[in-house]
């Protein structure tokens, strides 16, 4: 089993779709996101983007991000964040971060310690310390 397996499994909840918010895009975001939906940037800002000064999020629509439809429909244009989560490099720096994160993300193995757990993300994530 490879070492992400054993630490994560997405069930494709969808949890971490919901919310009235959601994670902001980068610049590289913004692009790859044009492009997966292969319209321009006007449109798209104005479809799905969510704009406040400088911080671009997706909007929401009945309490969920505007492309979650029983799974993400911009899946290979989605941000960075989007892809990463819930392995976010805090699981390695706090036992209560991975705790928090545990309880709203069911793919995450619950039969493993947060020592064990660590030492595999730690791997995974290229920080062994
Ligand atoms: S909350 Fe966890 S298991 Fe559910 S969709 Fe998100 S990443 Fe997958
Ligand atoms: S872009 Fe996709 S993965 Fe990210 S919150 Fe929206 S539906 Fe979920």
């Amino acid at each position: 089993m490879s070492d992400l397996k054993k630490i994560f499994h997405c069930t494709q909840c969808g949890f971490c779709c919901h919310g009235e918010t959601t994670v902001s895009l980068d610049e590289d975001d913004q692009k790859r996101m044009i492009v997966a939906l292969n319209s321009t940037e006007e449109a798209v800002a104005d479809r799905y983007w969510r704009i406040n000064g400088s911080t671009v999020q997706m909007k929401t629509e009945q309490g969920h991000c505007v492309f979650y439809d029983d799974g993400c429909t911009v899946y290979h244009g989605r941000p960075w964040r989007c892809a990463q989560w819930p392995l976010v490099p805090a699981l390695l720096e706090d036992e209560n971060n991975f705790l928090i994160i545990r309880e709203s993300c069911p793919g995450i193995n619950k039969e493993l310690s947060y020592q064990e757990f660590r030492e595999i993300l730690a791997r995974l994530i290229g920080d062994d310390s």
